[in-house]
Formats: C-alpha cells, structure tokens, sequence
C-alpha cells in the first residue's frame, strides 16, 4: 500500500472574536495515502473549509497534529468555487502567475503550461482574457493554473460549485479524470454527494460543528469505463447514495448550527 502523504491526528481548532469562541473542528484523525482521492462531505458550516486551511498551513491546529513530508508541504495546490482568475491578464499569463511570483518561470513551465492547455482543450483560448470564457473553461483554466505548479497534494474547496448543473457535471468528470490520470493525491470537500462517490476513492463525513469524524466510507464500484457516467451508473450508486443520505440528514435533524 502506498505512504501515507497526510496523517491529521487529534487535531482541535476554534476561532476567536470579541463575540465568543467557535469550535470548528474537534479531534480529526485520518490519513490519506499517496495517489489516494479523498472527498469530504459534511453540513454547511461544519469545519470543511477550516480543515483545509489547516492543511494548508494557514491556520494552526490548537491542539493535535498535521503531519506531511517536507517535499508534500511544499507542493500543495488549492483550488477554490470562484476562480479567481485576473480579467486584464490572457489565458496563458494567468497560468503562469505563480511561477512568475516565485521566481521559477522558465521555458520548460510556459511548455508544460502550453501541454496542459493542449490536453484539457484550451489551447486555442490560451490569449483569450478569462471573460471570453465559460464558467466551465474557466474552472479548468484555474486547475491548469494549479497543475502547473505541479502540486502533490490538491485540495479543492467545492471547486465546481460556481457552475450551472450541466457545467457541473461535464467539468467534475474532466477534472476527475486529469487529476486521477496525473496521480495527484487529492481531498475534495463538496456539498454534492453523487459527486463524492463518483469521483473519489473514499468519503470521510463530518458531523455538525464542532466537526468529528462520523464514518469513512470506501468506495468500490464496478465501472465499464472511468467515465463520470459508467460511475453513477454502477450498481452499488445508489446503496452509497443512500448511505450517505442517511448519515448526512441525521446531521441535520440533530439541530444544525448555522
Ligand atoms: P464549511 O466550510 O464546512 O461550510 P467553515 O470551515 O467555513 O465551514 O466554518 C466553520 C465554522 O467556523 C462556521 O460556523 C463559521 O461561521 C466559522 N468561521 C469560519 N471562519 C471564521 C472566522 N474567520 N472567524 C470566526 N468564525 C469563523
Ligand atoms: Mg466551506
């Protein structure tokens, strides 16, 4: 089995205002190996974003500890809903922002920038200004801008939130299937849980603020093909689904917190 790249063990974290003290996340244990693509799924306001940007580094635990190898640490991709694309830059230059902020824009970058652009279809708007695009293009733009920083470890934030339904369905897929052909690890918080059994290889769900693990959840299912499509029509969808569903609404009967 592949080494663990992220280990969460015990952690504890609260915000603090003038108003008070908010738990968001109480003892969060769990691993993810490498190549592994894990998603999160828990009630709106439970701790999911704040679990990221713990990961991240941009907040510290109180208590427990994120453990990562130093090469890891370094390589985290973050990708968000809105995509935070610049207007006034083109396609191409907004890819290549981070390597031109960190000092390690070279020839051998705009190339890689230039292949990802060519395998994920948009090449041809590659000098096009992000406001040409759809919503659709766009997201993948910004995971371009992502992968270019080639990234060990991905996490997204509801990532395809901002897209219309249809939009949603077709880039999920896309970006399912370029993470998982890149073999980045990846942990995926999304509100949608058919998005979560599709695309991911194991469903942590959380509980209602402060968040706790409720229950991990493998996920098997028996696929003609690794297309989103082949995965909602697996025999063992709907048994996930319901599974999930069920573990999900208790959360919100038991009074949720927002
Ligand atoms: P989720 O992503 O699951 O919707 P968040 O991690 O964003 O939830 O937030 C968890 C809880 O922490 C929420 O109740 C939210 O209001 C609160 N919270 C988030 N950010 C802050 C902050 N900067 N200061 C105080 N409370 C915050
Ligand atoms: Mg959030």
């Amino acid at each position: 089995m592949n080494q663990p790249i992220l280990t969460c063990r015990n952690v504890c974290f609260s915000y603090h205002s003038l108003s008070g003290e908010t738990q968001a996340l109480r003892n969060i244990s769990f691993q993810i190996r490498e190549g592994e693509f894990v998603a999160v799924v828990g009630p709106s306001g439970c701790g999911k974003s704040t679990l990221l940007s713990l990961i991240c580094g941009l907040c510290k635990p109180q208590s427990g500890e994120i453990l990562m190898p130093d090469h890891t640490k370094a390589r985290i991709g973050y990708m968000l809903q809105q995509d935070h694309l610049f207007e006034w830059r083109t396609i191409l230059k907004n890819i290549l922002l981070g390597p031109e902020i960190n000092g390690t824009l070279t020839r051998a970058k705009e190339e890689l920038a230039l292949k990802l652009l060519n395998d994920y279809g948009l090449y041809k708007f590659k000098d096009k200004k992000p406001g040409e695009l759809s919503g659709g293009m766009r997201q993948r733009a910004a995971l371009i801008r992502t992968m270019v920083m080639e990234p060990e470890l991905l996490l997204l934030d509801e990532p395809f939130s901002a897209l219309d339904y249809q939009s949603r369905l077709i880039v999920s897929g896309d970006i399912g299937r370029i993470i998982k052909d890149a073999r980045i690890t990846a942990l995926l918080i999304t509100h949608d849980l058919s998005e979560a059994i599709s695309l991911s290889d194991r469903i942590i769900v959380l509980s209602k603020r402060p968040a706790t693990i409720k229950r991990q959840i493998d996920i098997s299912l028996s696929l003609t093909d690794d297309s989103l499509l082949a995965a909602r029509n697996a025999p063992e969808f709907k048994d996930y689904f319901s599974l999930l569903w069920k573990e999900i609404s208790d959360e919100y009967e038991s009074k949720t917190c927002t």
